[in-house]
C-alpha cells in the first residue's frame, strides 16, 4: 500500500516546525516514522502533510547535569539503550528500549516519536511514569514542561496540542540504593509487550524500603501507576513473601485491555507476576 499524497517539510529548528503545524492543522510530525509510516500506508492516517524533524540538532543529544538526565526527543532507542550516561542515570530507561522491536526499529524508533504515539503496547511510557519524568514541549504559544502522570491521556492521546512538538525528556539522576529493572511479556509474533512492568526500588541503609513504584504498559489503554502497590511497600522488609502480598492484594488494573491476544482476566494476573517479577530485580539491584 502507499499512503495518500502529501506535502514534506524538513525544518532546521523547533520554531519554524512549530510554525509548520500550526499552518497546517492536519500535518503530521515525521520522527523515525516507524509508527506513523505504516498506518499511512494502510491510509489509517492521511496527513496533507509532514513536519521532518529528524534534522533538529536541538532535538539530539542526551546529558546529564544538576541531577537531571535530558534527552533530545530525536535520540533513537539503540542510543539510549547504549549510552553509558542513561545506563547510569536512568538504568530502567536503557534496559527498556533496550527490548523494543528489533535491531532496525531500535536504529530508527526515537524516544519523542515513542512517547508521543502513547501506543499503550509501547515500551517507554510505563518507564517515564516510573521515572517521574517530565516531558518539555514547544508550540506556537510557548514551551512548557508536562509531568508523566499528565502526559499519558488515553489510548493514543496525550496532552501535546496539535501544534506543540515534544522536544526533550527529563529524568531525575538515579540516587545511591535505588534500583530499577524492566520485565515485558511480549507478544511472540509482534514483540509488542501484553504485559510491560516498570519498577524502582529505592532501599533505606538497613535494608527496608524507602520508596517504590510499579507502572505498567500493554494491559490498559494507556500506562498505569500501580500507586497503591508502591504505597504498601514502603517502610517494608521487602523480602519475596512481603513483595508477592503487596502485589497480590493491592494490584488493580483498572479497565484492563481484552483482546484477541489475551483477556482482560489474563493480562490482571500477568500483571501480578510481571510486576512481582520486576520489584523483586529492582530490589536486587539496589
Ligand atoms: C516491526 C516493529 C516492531 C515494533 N516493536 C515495538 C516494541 O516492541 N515496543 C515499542 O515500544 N514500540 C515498537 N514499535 C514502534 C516503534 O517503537 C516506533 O518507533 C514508535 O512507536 C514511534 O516512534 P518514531 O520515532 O518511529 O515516531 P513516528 O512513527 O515518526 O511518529 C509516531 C507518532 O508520534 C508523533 N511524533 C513523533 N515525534 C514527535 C515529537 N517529538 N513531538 C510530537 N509528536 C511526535 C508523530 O506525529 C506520529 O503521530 C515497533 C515498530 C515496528 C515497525
Amino acid at each position: 500500500m502507499y499512503p495518500s499524497k502529501f506535502d514534506y517539510h524538513r525544518p532546521s529548528s523547533v520554531q519554524e516546525a512549530v510554525q509548520i503545524l500550526s499552518a497546517n492543522p492536519d500535518a503530521k510530525v515525521l520522527a523515525g516514522g516507524h509508527s506513523l509510516i505504516p498506518v499511512m500506508k494502510l491510509r489509517l492516517a492521511t496527513p496533507s502533510a509532514l513536519v521532518d524533524i529528524g534534522r533538529i540538532d536541538a532535538l539530539q543529544g542526551i546529558s546529564r547535569s544538576n541531577g537531571s538526565l535530558r534527552i533530545g526527543a530525536c535520540v533513537t532507542y539503540d542510543e539510549i539503550a547504549n549510552s553509558s550516561t542513561v545506563q547510569e542515570a536512568a538504568p530502567l530507561l536503557a534496559e527498556a528500549a533496550g527490548q523494543i522491536g528489533d535491531r532496525q526499529v531500535r536504529y530508527r524508533g526515537t524516544i519523542g516519536g515513542n512517547l508521543s504515539h502513547a501506543d499503550p503496547a509501547s515500551d517507554l511510557p510505563a518507564a517515564a511514569l516510573a521515572l517521574g519524568a517530565t516531558l518539555h514541549v514547544t508550540g506556537t504559544g510557548g514551551s512548557r514542561a508536562i509531568g508523566s502522570a499528565s502526559f499519558f491521556v488515553d489510548l493514543m492521546m496525550t496532552a501535546l496540542q496539535p501544534d506543540e512538538i515534544l522536544t526533550e525528556v527529563e529524568i531525575p539522576a538515579a540516587g545511591a540504593g535505588t534500583g530499577s529493572a524492566y520485565a515485558k511479556w511480549e507478544h511472540p509474533a509482534s514483540g509488542y509487550a501484553l504485559c510491560g512492568a516498570a519498577a524502582v526500588v529505592t532501599r533505606n541503609a538497613d535494608g527496608s524500603c524507602a520508596s517504590a513504584r510499579l507502572c505498567f504498559n500493554g494491559v490498559s489503554s494507556t500506562a498505569v501507576d500501580a500507586s497503591a502497590v508502591g504505597a504498601s511497600l514502603a517502610g517494608s522488609d521487602l523480602s519475596d513473601g512481603t513483595i508477592e502480598s503487596a502485589v497480590n492484594d493491592n494490584l488493580s488494573i483498572p479497565d484492563a485491555t481484552g483482546d484477541m491476544f489475551a483477556s482482560a482476566g489474563y493480562r490482571q494476573e500477568l500483571a501480578k507476576v510481571m510486576g512481582a517479577s520486576a520489584l523483586r530485580t529492582a530490589r536486587d539491584r539496589a
